[in-house]
């Protein structure tokens, strides 16, 4: 191999300790070489180190070679010098990129095969591997990239048989400085935030309990237009003692992770909403509970202590919760690359798509097929690692916030 080029680079491979680099450079810097870059990184114990070098003195190239080879002998680790025949960086030509997070189980080593021949097979290169967690959740990131524009859609479908082989819930994200940096969460309440739909359990209340439930089914699923499902519900809700509403608005459940998530993000610097196709009533009471920043949703309109059946003032629809959405953002002065929305209905399809994150959770397959990432499973919190909150970070948030159900964890 000649060592003609201007450029070299050094690699070296060693089990780690301090010192390393420091003696490697004293050797850089006898040849008279610049470090153009450098990336270094330990796994497992064993270190990765890359530096790039130009400007060496043609004269010395070799002796630099001779000392980095018998040092390495003499350390018991392996030192390389490339020559770097051109100016054009490795990774350079890969300059389209974006994230792929996976949550899973555990992910076997026919499913790590499979995902790379995946991207393989549509010449998407990978540029960095981040497992996130190894616990009760398996977190694992993939930096990609490609010499073409790609969508995360074109991303996506190609991991469709993937994901419903290995149980694996996936977010694929552009990779900017915005994907790290979300500021605003906007949640859907019914079936997201909340363990239930408000509008059925009222109409248990109202013994409407099985209509109620059929129509709120096709409204969720996309089946049926969703402003003339909540008018025919509200209609079956006339009469409901008001006293009904103050007693179900004391026991809703939330879903896992909910209250934790709220904290930690609250602890973040997030802005909070809940943006809700239910009533303003039921909304209002857990933005005061949990000290969220917005709630929006439709007025059932109450009269002489019972509910007419009408609404009052303008539907929350599809339209507009991504109106709403986009407004809350606007108001907080934030890109809307910067915010998270997640939603499991047919009506939370726009918003989530405006979102720089749309989450589809536990959601109807309409969503799902939709949206950029989904959650199949019951933990909100597992919403922080598509941000790019690894393990570690989540334990020390949860003991900041003092989260009450780590030991369930998701
Ligand atoms: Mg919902």
């Amino acid at each position: 191999m000649s060592l003609s080029s201007a450029q070299l680079h050094v690699h070296i491979a060693a089990q780690d300790r301090p010192g390393i680099l420091a003696e490697a450079l004293t050797f850089i810097v006898q040849a008279g070489c610049n470090v153009v870059d450098i990336k270094q990184f330990v796994f497992n114990g064993l270190l990765n180190l890359s530096i790039l070098l130009d400007g060496c003195d043609q004269s010395r190239i070799q002796a630099l070679r001779d000392a980095l080879s018998i040092y390495a002998e003499n350390m018991d680790f392996k030192a390389t010098v490339y020559p770097w025949e051109t100016e054009v960086r490795p990774d350079a030509p890969y300059s389209h990129r974006s994230v792929v997070t996976l949550l899973c189980d555990s992910m076997p080593s026919a499913g790590f095969l499979e995902i790379t021949q995946i991207f393989a097979e549509l010449d998407i290169n990978i540029l960095r591997i981040e497992q996130l967690d190894s616990g009760d959740v398996h977190a694992l990131e993939f930096l990609i990239g490609t010499r073409e524009v790609h969508s995360s859609e074109e991303v996506l479908n190609a991991l469709v048989k993937f994901k419903e082989k290995y149980g694996v819930d996936i977010a694929v994200q552009e990779e900017t400085f915005f994907r790290r940096n979300k500021r605003l969460i906007v949640l859907d309440a019914d079936m997201t935030f909340l363990q239930c739909e408000v509008i059925d359990e009222l109409g248990k209340l109202a013994g409407v309990g099985k209509e109620m439930t059929e129509i709120t089914h096709k409204a969720m699923g996309g089946e049926i237009d969703f402003e003339s499902a909540l008018r025919k519900r509200v209609k079956l809700l006339k009469g409901l003692p008001e006293e009904s509403l103050h007693q179900l608005s004391n026991s809703l459940p939330l879903t896992p992770g909910a209250e934790s998530l709220v904290n930690i993000l609250k602890h973040l610097g997030y802005k909070i909403a809940l943006v809700s196709g239910g009533f303003q009533f039921f909304i209002d009471k857990i933005c005061d509970n949990y000290g969220l920043d917005y709630g929006v949703a439709n007025q059932l309109m109450v009269e002489n202590g019972r509910v007419s059946g009408e609404l009052e003032g303008q539907v929350i629809d599809a339209e507009a919760k991504e109106r709403t959405l986009v407004s809350l953002a606007e108001k907080e002065g934030f890109s809307l690359r910067q915010v998270v929305a997640v939603g499991d209905g047919a009506n939370d399809i726009k918003m989530l798509a405006r979102a720089g994150l749309g989450i589809a959770f536990n959601a109807k397959p309409i969503v799902q097929r939709q949206a950029q990432a989904s959650i199949n499973q019951s933990d909100l919190r597992l919403i922080l690692y598509f941000i790019g909150i690894n393990g570690k970070d989540l334990n020390e948030l949860n003991e900041l916030v003092g989260a009450s159900d780590v030991q369930s964890w998701p």
